[in-house]
C-alpha cells in the first residue's frame, strides 16, 4: 500500500516511509491510497473472531509488503492483548469500553500497535531508534506503555512538572526500562518546543536516530478502526445503529468511518463534543471556524483545531452531502456532563467518565425508536477523579490498579525549559 499526503504536495510513500516520517513535508496526512473493502463471505466469517484475527485480516493490506504476514501477526496480538467489551447500559444503549487496556484509555490500542510496527522497522536498524515525546498528560503515558520493553527503542518522554495528574505521572514514571521520564520545569508548550528544537538539531538527530510518535501517526490512527469491526460483528441490525464517539482530534471517531469503508455493518455516527464544537457546527454550516479553545471537563477533548479533520473529508471524497448522510454532531457543556454522569449512574448504575458522559447523553437526546445505540467509553472514570466527584458528590473508589500505580515510586529526570539541558541530557545518553 501507498500512502498520500492529504496536502498533495509531498509525494507518495510506503508504509514503512509513512510511519517513520509521521508527518509528510507538506504538513498534510498521511492516507492509504485505496481503502481495501472486505467481501460479505470474509465479513461474516469473522463473526465471534478475536480482535487480533479481525485485525490481521484488517491491516494486512495495509502494511503489506513493509511488513511480513508473520510479522503482522505478532504485532496485532501483541497490541490487542486486551478485552474491549461491549456493555448493555440500558435495553436500547451499550458502551463500547475501550478502557481496559494497560493506561486505562482509548489510545492503548494505537499506541501499541505503532510502537510495535516502529520496533519491527528498528530491528533492521544498526542504532538504536529514539522515540522523543511531549505529553500534557493522557497520550504519553499510552506512548511510553507502548514501547516499554520494545527492543532497539528508546522513549524520552517530556511532561510538565506539577501540572498533570498524579496517576498520570506515576503512568509515566514508574515503568523503567527503555522508557525515561524527563520532568520540565514548564509547562506543556515548553516540552513541546524542547522536542520541536531537538528534531531540527543534526548533531542529535545522527547521533540518536530520533522519530516522533506522534498523534495523527498513520500506524496509531488505522487499527482504531479494529475495535469498530469487532462491535459491529457482534451487535443485531448493527447496519440501522447510531455510534456515539466523544471527539478532540477527531481519530478516534474517523477510524470508526474507515471501518465502515471497509465494508462493516456500522451504521450513522454522532460526534460528540464539549464546549470546543468546530466540527458540530462545521456539520450544520459547512463552515470549518477555528475559536479559542475552552478548558472543559472533559479535557481530552479540549481540541479547537482537531488534526484529523482531512481524513474525515477524504473518508467522504470530499462531499459535504455524503457526509452528512453519515454524520452528524452533538455538543454537551459542562454543567450538562456533571448532571449526565450523576442520573446515569443513580438510575442505571453504571460510571460514565466526563467523555464518555457526552456520548451517552447524545444517545440519549438523538437514539430513534428501535435503533440501537452505543457510545464509546474512552477512558476509565478514575482518571478523572475530581470531576466524578463532583458530579456525584461522593469520594470514588479507588480501583485496585490505581492504588498499586500510586504506590510505585516515580523516577524521573529534572530538568530546565531551555534547550541546553535538553541537550546535554540527550548527547548523554
Ligand atoms: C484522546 C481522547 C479523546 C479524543 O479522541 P480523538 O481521537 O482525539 O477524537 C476522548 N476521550 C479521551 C479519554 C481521550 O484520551
Amino acid at each position: 500500500m501507498k500512502y498520500f499526503s492529504t496536502n498533495r504536495e509531498s509525494k507518495e510513500v510506503s508504509f514503512k516511509e509513512a510511519v517513520i516520517n509521521s508527518l509528510p513535508a507538506d504538513k498534510g496526512l498521511y492516507f492509504p491510497e485505496s481503502i481495501p473493502v472486505l467481501d460479505a463471505a470474509t465479513i461474516s466469517n469473522l463473526k465471534g473472531a478475536s480482535l487480533p484475527a479481525i485485525g490481521y485480516e484488517m491491516m494486512k493490506d495495509f502494511v503489506q509488503p513493509d511488513l511480513s504476514l508473520s510479522q503482522l501477526k505478532d504485532i496485532v496480538e501483541d497490541a490487542l492483548s486486551f478485552e474491549i467489551p461491549l456493555v448493555q447500559v440500558e435495553e436500547d444503549i451499550f458502551s463500547l469500553e475501550l478502557f481496559h487496556g494497560p493506561t486505562y484509555a482509548f489510545k492503548d490500542v494505537g499506541a501499541r500497535f505503532l510502537a510495535r510496527c516502529l520496533g519491527e522497522f528498528a530491528k533492521s536498524q544498526a542504532r538504536e531508534t529514539t522515540i522523543l515525546v511531549a505529553t500534557s498528560g493522557d497520550t504519553g503515558g499510552a506512548v511510553a506503555n507502548g514501547f516499554y520493553g520494545v527492543e532497539g527503542v528508546r522513549v524520552v518522554i517530556l511532561y510538565p512538572s506539577g501540572k498533570v495528574s498524579d496517576l498520570q505521572e506515576k503512568q509515566l514514571t514508574t515503568l523503567g526500562g527503555n522508557i525515561t521520564a524527563l520532568e520540565v520545569d514548564g509547562d506543556f508548550d515548553a516540552c513541546q518546543a524542547l522536542v520541536k528544537q531537538a528534531f531540527l538539531d543534526a548533531e542529535l538527530n545522527n547521533r540518536l536516530n530520533l522519530t516522533s510518535a506522534n498523534s495523527i501517526n498513520i500506524a496509531r490512527w488505522m487499527p482504531q478502526s479494529i475495535y469498530y469491526a469487532a462491535m459491529s460483528l457482534r451487535m443485531e441490525n448493527s447496519e440501522e445503529s447510531l455510534i456515539a464517539v466523544p471527539s478532540g482530534n477527531y481519530g478516534n471517531v474517523t477510524a470508526g468511518m474507515l471501518a465502515k469503508r471497509m465494508g462493516f455493518p456500522i451504521g450513522k455516527f454522532l460526534v460528540c463534543s464539549n464546549a470546543n464544537d468546530i466540527i458540530p457546527r462545521y456539520l450544520k454550516s459547512c463552515e470549518y471556524e477555528v475559536h479559542p479553545t475552552i478548558p472543559t471537563y472533559a479535557n481530552a477533548m479540549d481540541v479547537s483545531d482537531p488534526s484529523n479533520f482531512p481524513r474525515m473529508l477524504e473518508l467522504y471524497d470530499h462531499s459535504f452531502d455524503d457526509l452528512v448522510v453519515d454524520v452528524s454532531g452533538f455538543t454537551l457543556t459542562d454543567e450538562e456532563i456533571l448532571a449526565t454522569i450523576k442520573d446515569c449512574h443513580a438510575r442505571t448504575g453504571y460510571l460514565l467518565d466526563p467523555h464518555g458522559a457526552i456520548g451517552y447523553a447524545g444517545l440519549k437526546e438523538r437514539l430513534k425508536i428501535d435503533q440501537i445505540g452505543v457510545f464509546l467509553e474512552t477512558a476509565h472514570p478514575i482518571k478523572f477523579a475530581p470531576v466524578m466527584e463532583k458530579a456525584l458528590g461522593e469520594k470514588m473508589n479507588m480501583p485496585e490498579f490505581a492504588s498499586d500505580l500510586m504506590s510505585k515510586e516515580k523516577f524521573s529526570v529534572r530538568i530546565g525549559d531551555q534547550i541546553g539541558d535538553f541537550r546535554s541530557y540527550l548527547l548523554g545518553l
